[in-house]
């Protein structure tokens, strides 16, 4: 089992990384992805002591939409930040970037700007993009699909429709479903998590946000992944065992370097 997309190095896990990462290993959870904002040196100082703590970590960085906006004007400054965290960080995929018009944290000209700017440096270095899109699945998908065909990644915490997924997966990207579809009213995204074809679903906790059931509204941690996995595996109709395995093979198909953790 993987998480697929969480921020272990938040300073919400600061003071007690140690016992969240117990709690993960606990509960069968391998290896996660751990996001990083590529222009937050006080995150990426907390993300060594992350990647000491546990051989299960591998990250990724990226310039998220909400902070977009202090990069107007200066995109090729953003560009060289990315390109020196990737390698400072040993990141293994581009994220999370993308579009969010929701809450217009950043002018979306200038959020449509450093997205695609980061979709080429994910090219280039032949990385996975993680992308972050709300309320922007038209401009998403048509900044992805100008990015060329090597570009490759996962939706992450989808919650948009069935449609919307389809238009994802026309890309062969991956889907991944949060904590949200363990919420009463996400009928909808449960519907979503049912239709997406096997070999394209991911999970993930997006911890510390989004805790599902019955953990809402406290802070989110990796081992709670679990949760998101039970419903999803209830919403296919499927076995545990075999979603389990589905979902390990898919996720080390896009991140292989999560394949090389220590078991
Ligand atoms: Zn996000
Ligand atoms: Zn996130």
């Amino acid at each position: 089992m993987f998480d697929s997309h969480c921020h272990l190095a938040d300073p919400a896990f600061a003071d007690d990384l140690d016992a969240v990462i117990d709690h993960a290993r606990a509960a069968g959870v391998q290896g996660v992805l751990c996001i990083l904002a590529a222009d937050d040196e006080a995150e990426a100082v907390q993300a060594d002591v992350v990647r000491a703590a546990w051989d299960g970590v591998r990250f990724s960085t990226g310039i998220h939409p909400h902070r977009a906006g202090a990069w107007a004007g200066r995109v090729d400054d953003a560009r060289e930040v990315l390109e020196a965290a990737m390698a400072s960080r040993q990141a293994i995929a581009v994220g999370e970037i993308g579009l969010d018009y929701h809450y217009d944290f950043s002018a979306r000209d200038v959020q449509r700007d450093v997205f695609a700017m980061q979709v080429a440096v994910a090219s280039t270095l032949d990385r996975p993009v993680v992308i972050h899109a709300r309320e922007a699945i038209d401009d998403t998908i048509a900044i992805l699909a100008a990015g060329g065909p090597h570009v490759r990644g996962v939706m992450h915490c989808f919650t948009g429709t069935v449609d919307e997924a389809r238009r994802a997966l026309d890309l062969d990207f991956y889907i991944s479903i949060s904590g949200i579809a363990t919420f009463p009213r996400a009928a909808a995204l449960r519907e979503v998590a049912a239709f997406v074809p096997a070999d394209r679903l991911l999970i993930e906790t997006d911890a510390p946000y989004l805790a599902p059931v019955p953990y809402r509204g406290q802070r989110n941690e990796p081992a709670w992944v679990l949760e998101t996995f039970r419903m999803v595996a209830a919403a296919r109709q499927v076995a545990e065992d075999d979603l389990g395995r589905q979902l390990a093979a898919n996720t080390l198909a896009l991140l292989p370097a999560l394949g090389t953790v220590a078991r």
